[in-house]
């Protein structure tokens, strides 16, 4: 890796910017990590290469880039945060400093994960930009694993499954978040991870691979009959994805038949449903997995279309629709778009940020002066807490345990009254399951239904939906009474 390969990616989507800066930074670097080497052997300036390198691949604006060269300086050579500050500002110096920071947390096992969780946060409260450089350093520290005890091996590896993984999926850097994932799962399962990769990788892909070409041929010809540009291109599904899902549902490879998917991407909206209906003229859809995210996002903003259909010789293919716009928010998440904007106060940039990133904006806001984020009280929102999203995007969290009965009052009264059952994560579930971190959740509610049910409240967890049921209970009661003794007050 070299400081060349840097600049020229940043510039291919900057070509007017200065990238004097850059320079200078990194002549700074090389001279802090003179003669340091890494545990492989390779000379130090390397692993800041390759932090500052994946930065630039996410799409980082440039101070983060800079911070990405600097970020071990204060830690591990002899030059200080202070001559950071002098040579390249405050801005960068945060950012160092956040990095800095960040790496105090260290993994002590399950029960310290919401701590840990809750730190990250609060670093990510001062400035976002601090996550995205630490997923940079994780991600390469990932990949040169293997000159570290494996007892090392093995904590680092648990601790980004864990923490780093589950945060970049919900920031959407999807990119980071599956290279951090089928890393880790190379270390932590080294025997299914082996296994996965041969039947993946050789005894199944060429096979895919002639198929995905059948298809694209197919549709290719189509789409130009009918005049719509359009990049066509596949995808295998990450190992670790597809292994959770062997795991989840106790299937064996050949019966997931989802581990690769078209990606069709075009020039706009109306282009994506139109392609829509010439796949669903050529091949018959499977209506169950048909989802609309253009329509209704995910509650990280993703959106495109999904379709699987039985493709030539009836066997399932996955495609997914969407525009040029679309498909980069959905590679970089929110280094892609609207993130880089909150400095700016873009009012229509702030709408699209999910509830919690202005939760936790705000709180970032309300302590600016304190200096102090962790003694915060009024920061405890991930202390025993599970995030669970509705299908309008909206996050709630919810004490641990807690039951789609309980989100349903919390939403409002009168989707609990009606709640007659649940989805969870596009599955039917019963409204007493106990529902975890993540979770999508869809309350069905029939209007008829008027009022809770009695045994709700032997399971229910927050004090909010107990107390609901009960004023309803009582006030459906006083109702019947009503019916019969007119004159009772
Ligand atoms: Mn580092």
């Amino acid at each position: 890796m070299t400081i060349n390969q840097i600049i020229n990616n940043y510039k291919k989507n900057n070509p007017e910017a200065d990238t004097i800066m850059l320079d200078l930074a990194w002549e700074f670097c090389q001279k802090a990590h003179a003669n340091q080497k890494r545990e492989d052997g390779e000379p130090y300036i390397q692993h800041c290469l390759h932090t500052a390198f994946m930065l630039t691949q996410i799409k980082a604006d440039l101070e983060t880039i800079i911070a990405g060269l600097l970020h071990d300086i204060p830690e591990d050579t002899e030059y200080t945060l202070a001559d950071i500050e002098k040579n390249f500002g405050k801005e960068i110096a945060n950012l160092v400093e956040g990095i800095t920071k960040l790496s105090k947390i260290k993994y002590r096992g399950i029960e310290r994960y919401r701590e840990n969780l809750r730190k990250m946060f609060l670093a990510m409260a001062k400035d976002l930009r601090v996550i995205l450089i630490k997923f940079a350093d994780r991600l390469h520290n990932l990949k040169t694993l293997e000159s570290l005890p494996l007892e090392k091996q093995q904590r680092i590896a648990k601790e980004t499954l864990e923490i780093y993984a589950p945060i970049a999926g919900l920031l959407g850097i999807f990119r980071l978040k599956w290279q951090m994932e089928d890393l880790c799962f190379k270390h932590l399962y080294p025997e299914e991870y082996k296994k996965l990769t041969y039947t993946y990788e050789i005894e199944k892909k060429l096979e895919h691979n002639q198929y995905i070409q059948k298809i694209k041929n197919i549709l290719n010809a189509r789409l130009k009959q009918e005049k719509i540009p359009c990049q066509l291109t596949s995808r295998f599904k990450h190992l670790y994805s597809i292994y959770l899902k062997m795991q989840n549902k106790d299937r064996k490879f050949d019966e997931i038949y989802d581990v690769f998917a078209l990606r069709v991407v075009v020039s706009n909206i109306a282009d994506c449903y139109k392609t829509l209906g010439i796949i669903h003229s050529l091949w018959r859809p499977n209506p169950a997995r048909f989802k609309d995210y253009i329509a209704v996002p995910k509650p990280n903003g993703y959106r495109a279309l999904h379709t699987t259909v039985f493709g030539p010789d009836n066997k399932p293919a996955e495609f997914q629709i969407r525009t040029n716009k679309m498909d980069e928010e959905a590679k970089y998440g929110i280094a892609a778009h609207w993130y880089y904007k909150i400095k700016n106060n873009n009012d229509n940039d702030q709408k699209k940020q999910p509830t919690w990133v202005k939760e936790v904006l705000k709180i970032q806001k309300e302590t600016e002066n304190t200096h102090d984020f962790i003694k915060q009280v009024k920061f405890d929102v991930f202390h025993d807490r599970i995030f669970v999203f509705t299908p309008k995007g909206d996050v709630f969290d919810l004490p641990e345990e807690s039951t789609p009965i309980d989100l349903a009052y919390y939403v409002h009264s009168d989707i609990g009254n009606q709640a007659v059952g649940a989805r969870v994560n596009d599955k039917i579930a019963p409204l007493n399951v106990k529902l975890k971190n993540g979770d999508l959740v869809e309350i069905i509610t029939e209007k008829k239904r008027n009022g809770p049910n009695r045994d709700w409240l032997k399971f229910v967890k927050t004090a909010t939906a107990r107390n609901k049921i009960k004023q309803n209970l009582k006030s459906t009661i006083m109702d019947n009474i009503k019916k019969f003794i007119p004159n009772i007050k």
